[in-house]
């Protein structure tokens, strides 16, 4: 029973169950509405699920959005400008994940007012960007309705960031390919090299789709 109990107890170390911790309680800078999101105690990366815009997702280690939306006036603020406190009698919080609608919203309000640096604004177009792609990421996500405006604005947004990231090849190639770019992107794949059977995988798998011409972000399973 005791040599059980230890087992279990080491099993859920090694795990790093997902554990919530106090929530941060930020102030809205326009309305002053306070709002909870989550802090974590410890987490990890199983059933983590990653694709080739460079976005994770793990359940058991949830994020919390960058960009957060006032529940009271609905204006966006980022959340590392924010003073915060912490909520030493509850537990939990949200996220604060915005859809693409909000996402783009929150973009315009955000350029309009100015980033305070390339980090900053490279962190918000890399949210623009994963939103965009959100819309066809999921087996049940629908063929998304795009108009022209947001189709020019996803070009200029990951010109932006190949030009102002900082990027292997690899990650050129994709990006390139993202934007339609089939020539740029067969370019700079040819340039990249590598001896990691992971990375030669993801090689040949952006190869494939560059061949059929699609431009689509894709999930990178069991490289
Ligand atoms: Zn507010």
């Amino acid at each position: 029973m005791r040599k059980n109990r230890t087992y279990l107890l080491t099993i859920q170390k090694q795990l790093k169950l997902m554990l919530p911790g106090h929530p941060r309680i930020l102030t809205c800078p326009f309305c002053r509405a306070e709002k909870e999101v989550l802090t974590l105690h410890s987490g990890n990366t199983i059933d983590q699920r990653m694709w080739s815009d460079n976005k994770t997702e793990a359940p058991m280690l949830p994020s919390v959005s960058y960009v957060q939306k006032c529940p009271q006036c609905g204006k966006f603020y980022i959340i590392t400008r924010q003073e915060y406190i912490i909520e030493d009698s509850k537990w939990g919080g949200e996220l604060g994940t915005l859809g693409y609608e909000d996402m783009l919203k929150a973009f315009h309000q955000l350029k309009e007012e100015g980033f305070v640096d390339k980090d900053e604004e490279a962190n918000v177009r890399v949210l623009l960007f994963h939103t965009y792609n959100d819309q066809y990421r999921y087996e049940e996500s629908d063929e998304p309705e795009l108009t022209q405006v947001d189709k020019d604005l996803f070009l200029e947004n990951v010109t932006w960031l190949i030009q102002n990231c900082i990027m292997d090849e690899l990650m050129l190639a994709e990006f390139y390919r993202e934007i339609g770019d089939m020539k740029n992107a067969q370019l700079y794949l040819d340039k990249f090299q590598t001896e990691e059977p992971f990375f030669q995988k993801l090689k040949d798998e952006i190869q494939r789709h560059i061949l059929e011409n699609d431009a689509r972000v894709f999930e990178i399973t069991n490289l």
